[in-house]
């Protein structure tokens, strides 16, 4: 048997047992509230300082920059040290496969990172700690330190186009993977989606891992339901068993 090349696409459910909500997500906080919905929709957020006031606030709130990965962090960590090829394009912005110790480069992440800010005028990229210390600190709209020009988060907010160079990579593994797991995704924000079909096509096989059905079930090998927390390890962790076994 050839050597698996795994592909990992994550979404919002993967980091649930962090104690990170789905926040974009079609069920998502901010599209279930239009108005939370404006302080990451970027024509908003460019032209209004209120709403940047009101989005920084949130951030500073979130719990995001204070989650630790979790047990299926921790399993695709294990995977890779176990000597399988794997990659992970991941749809959320909280950076816990990073954090839980996979290898910087082997993580795409579709919609940026919310551990980063990004300056609108000089592209300027810096901590996101450090921009919220100086909200804490009483900056309600910190601009750029370099330019003065309007800060946001390294995240692509909505109305953003996602980065085509990581649109690209994306592409690549799914073609080239030989399986594609998708897990704590609704898989029904499209390109992110369409990644599961690609790679079905192309000869890979397809596991989901979700609480409820998708629209890409019925192409799917194998379909896991049970929390993700405890089903993802297993699967990886018999992944790894098989690649050993040879
Ligand atoms: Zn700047």
């Amino acid at each position: 048997m050839a050597r698996p090349l795994v592909a990992v696409l994550s979404g919002a459910g993967i980091s649930t047992d962090s104690g990170i909500p789905d926040y974009r997500g079609p069920n998502g906080l901010w599209r279930r509230d239009p108005g939370a919905e404006k302080l990451v929709t970027y024509e908003h957020y460019m032209a209004d300082p209120e709403i940047r006031r009101r989005s920084w606030r949130m951030r500073a709130d979130s719990p995001t920059l204070a989650a630790r990965p979790n047990d299926a962090h921790a399993a695709i960590v294990r995977l890779e040290r176990s000597g399988v090829a794997v990659r992970v394009i991941t749809q959320n912005v909280d950076g816990l496969h990073q954090m839980a110790g996979l290898t910087e480069r082997k993580v795409l992440e579709l919609h940026g990172t919310a551990r980063a800010v990004v300056c609108t005028r000089c592209h300027d990229r810096t901590p996101m700690a450090g921009a919220l210390e100086r909200v804490l600190a009483g900056e309600e709209d910190p601009a750029c330190a370099k330019c003065g020009g309007i800060l946001k988060a390294a995240t692509v907010m909505f109305g953003q186009r996602l980065d085509p160079g990581v649109l690209a990579d994306a592409m690549a593994i799914a073609k080239g993977c030989t399986v594609f797991i998708a897990v704590g995704t609704s898989l029904q924000v499209q390109p992110a989606a369409s990644l599961a079909g690609i790679a079905a096509e192309h000869g890979a096989r397809l596991v989901i891992v979700n609480a409820e059905p998708t629209p890409y079930d019925e192409l799917a090998d194998e379909l896991v339901r049970e929390p993700i927390g405890t089903a993802l390890p297993a699967l990886l962790d018999g992944i790894a068993r098989e690649a050993a076994a040879g």
